[in-house]
């Protein structure tokens, strides 16, 4: 893997009522010289096994934040950037010093971002993680954990860690309408989110009888490929463009 071969695509945010655009998701492509485009689902296991997801996860932030910056300057909406990061990240050195100078080098406003991390960074040694997270929010980003439902069944972290949002698995969310126990999950994770003051995302929304099952459930925010595929920047830029158009 080198890393000149890699790059960001960014799936869009939206609110669910409107479809106006609240955010993206930053993911990682790798573009193998002979392989072609390799899914990150093959290809992030083996970097957390190497190590490599160090440098690498450290370049998606870097990247991520170079992009909006850009954004700014060329003056289009505001809009949130998530950040996927692995366990291996998260608990290598000094990550939350890492962020706060990814930050600083390019003058990021802190609230616009979010880190998705999943259920089983949080599941290490309590207090070591508590740590960490708290000095992560101390420089105002947004916490999300991603593909909420399927890890450790634990809500106990929900109440002791500082999270903002609860990214609601795509399995529950795939044929929503059609799968009552999908629905029982789904309006759980709303109430509890409600209850704990968290916000809600649904992701992998296919269908537009899922969004709008999802609307009347009250979730405000999701994505899926009913809104958009993963975009190159020049496609987020339309994208902006035709919904202040709209
Ligand atoms: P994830 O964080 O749960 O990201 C969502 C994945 O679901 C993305 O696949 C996205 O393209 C896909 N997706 C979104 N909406 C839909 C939909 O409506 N239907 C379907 N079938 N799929 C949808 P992608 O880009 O292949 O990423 C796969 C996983 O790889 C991510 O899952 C995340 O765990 C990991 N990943 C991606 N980028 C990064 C990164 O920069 N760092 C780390 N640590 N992990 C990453
Ligand atoms: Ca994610
Ligand atoms: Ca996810």
């Amino acid at each position: 893997m080198a890393r000149n071969e890699f790059s960001l695509v960014f799936q869009p945010q939206v609110e669910i009522a409107s479809g106006l655009p609240r955010g993206v998701e930053a993911l990682l492509r790798w573009n193998h010289p002979q392989r072609g485009l390799i899914s990150p689902l093959e290809f992030i296991p083996l970097a957390e096994e190497t190590g490599l997801i160090v440098p690498v996860g450290a370049w998606v932030m870097r990247q991520a934040f170079a992009q909006m910056a850009a954004w700014k300057t060329a003056g289009l909406p505001t809009l949130r950037m998530a950040i996927n990061i692995s366990a291996v990240q998260f608990h290598h050195g000094d990550f939350a010093d890492l962020l706060a100078r990814a930050l600083a080098d390019f003058d990021i406003d802190p609230t616009l971002v979010e880190l998705e991390l999943t259920e089983s960074v949080l599941m290490h040694n309590v207090e070591e993680v508590l740590d960490n997270l708290r000095r992560i929010k101390s420089h105002g980003v947004m916490l999300a954990i991603d593909d909420f439902g399927t890890g450790f069944s634990s809500l106990n972290y929900l109440r002791r860690f500082p999270i903002d949002r609860l990214k609601i698995d795509q399995s529950f969310i795939r044929g929503i309408t059609q799968t009552p126990a999908n629905a029982s999950i789904t309006k759980a994770i709303i109430a509890l989110a409600d209850s704990l003051s968290l916000e809600v995302v649904a992701e992998g929304i296919e269908e537009s009888v899922e969004n709008d099952f999802l609307n009347s459930l009250g979730c405000k925010e999701g994505q899926g490929y009913f809104f958009a595929r993963p975009l190159n920047t020049l496609q987020v830029e339309q994208w902006l463009a035709g919904a202040r158009a709209a």
